[in-house]
């Protein structure tokens, strides 16, 4: 049994993907620990394996040799059913590309996961619903559909989905690649305020800048694990936030001040 203080271990994990006569190793014998309470940036050039090992680490994808504990248990020796159950409870997962349902409400599209939650864990879902979209600052966005919100707005009802399960896990690819910095601060503010409550963060970022918000950097190169460290000093989102504010639109100023 693994300790289970370490949410995640991976154990030697290793993704080939085959394309026609073509094998690509997008992931070579990875081995990551994730303690509780963790918040770790994922960094790497474009192609190095971030993506794929955040399906990996989300349950959106079995590796290909290799194992991996989550809360101690080896989820690849799981089944179809039991595998998407430890998902569901544990894990909350956020797109680049925020996946929201087009003709859908944002309150709607929050409850959308609790239907699949067939050991009726969440008892009230419309009120857990929506007590999630407060949590991100959406209260009064409730009734509007996507495009009646800014990209912004849609990435924290996909992170209100993503929390309606109660998941221990926040698990997010590259979640402001289509947003612009001050957007970007406020959901790392978001992150950060979660992570505070308990929540363990895994998140990919492009930004140097942006994975100073987490606890540790994991970068990646060519399928492998190149570094691997803590923060010593740290971003703290919401004073960004407030300093970025008063600038008006100068990040780089606000970057180059810390
Ligand atoms: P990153 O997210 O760091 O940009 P990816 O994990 O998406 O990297 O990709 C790692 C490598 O695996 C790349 O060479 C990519 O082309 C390849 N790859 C990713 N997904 C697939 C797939 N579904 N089929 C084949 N090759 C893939
Ligand atoms: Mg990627």
């Amino acid at each position: 049994m693994e300790n289970v203080e370490n949410v995640i271990v991976t154990k030697n994990l290793t993704k080939v993907y085959q394309m026609g006569v073509v094998r690509v190793h997008a992931l070579k014998e990875i081995n990551l620990t994730v303690q509780r309470g963790e918040f770790v940036a994922i960094m790497g050039a474009s192609g190095s394996g971030k993506s794929t090992l955040m399906n990996m680490l989300g349950c959106l994808d079995q590796p290909t040799s290799g194992d991996y504990f989550l809360d101690g248990k080896n989820v690849n020796s799981l089944d179809k059913n039991e595998y998407a159950e430890i998902r569901n409870q544990k894990i909350g997962f956020v797109f680049q590309g925020f996946n929201l349902l087009a003709r859908t409400t944002a309150l709607e599209n929050v409850e959308l996961p609790l239907m699949y939650d067939r050991y009726n864990r969440i008892k009230e879902p419309h009120k857990a619903a929506k007590s999630a979209l407060e949590r991100v600052g959406l209260t009064d966005r409730m009734n509007h559909l996507p495009n009646q919100l800014s990209g912004g707005q849609q990435q924290r009802v996909a992170i209100a989905r993503a929390l309606v399960t109660q998941p221990s896990i926040l698990m997010a690819d590259e979640p402001t690649g289509n947003l612009d910095s001050l957007n970007s601060i406020e959901i790392f503010s978001l992150f950060q305020a979660l992570n505070q409550e308990g929540i363990t963060i895994v998140m990919v970022t492009h930004e140097r800048d942006f994975a100073d918000y987490a606890t540790r950097i994991v970068e990646m190169r060519d399928g492998h694990i190149r570094r691997d460290w803590i923060i010593q000093n740290r971003r703290n989102a919401q004073a960004d936030l407030v300093q970025y504010k008063a600038n008006g639109s100068e990040t780089e100023e606000i970057y180059e001040q810390n």
